[in-house]
């Protein structure tokens, strides 16, 4: 085992961090996009020190190309082809595709047609 340096909660910590980070990009976009990317740029800040991953439900609400808060219908297209979800950023324009019907997603934003 290695030593941490880290005590347990800091992590439990982290993820409330990101969930309430989330929250407030939700209610705050309609008023201020840029402020809820730059939520979204904090919470994603928390889980890479912290290591933690941002929870499945709140992976798709950003772009990850640019880091945009999405928002169906507003800034984001959500398509299914081929029995994948394709979701348009309309920010850059870049697609991110999932599964459906796994509740584990294997991402790669690297992957681009
Ligand atoms: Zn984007």
């Amino acid at each position: 085992m290695k030593k941490k340096s880290q005590k347990p909660s800091t992590k439990v910590i982290a993820r409330e961090r990101i969930a309430i980070l989330f929250a407030q990009a939700q209610r705050i976009y309609a008023e201020d996009p840029l402020l809820a990317n730059r939520y979204v740029a904090l919470a994603r800040r928390i889980s890479m020190r912290q290591r933690v991953r941002i929870d499945h439900e709140f992976r798709r609400r950003f772009c990850h190309h640019c880091y945009a808060y999405l928002v169906p219908g507003k800034n984001m297209r959500v398509r299914v082809h081929r029995g994948n979800v394709v979701v348009t950023c309309r920010a850059c324009n870049k697609h991110s595709r999932y599964r459906i019907g796994r509740r584990h997603t294997t991402e790669n934003p690297k992957e681009n047609p």
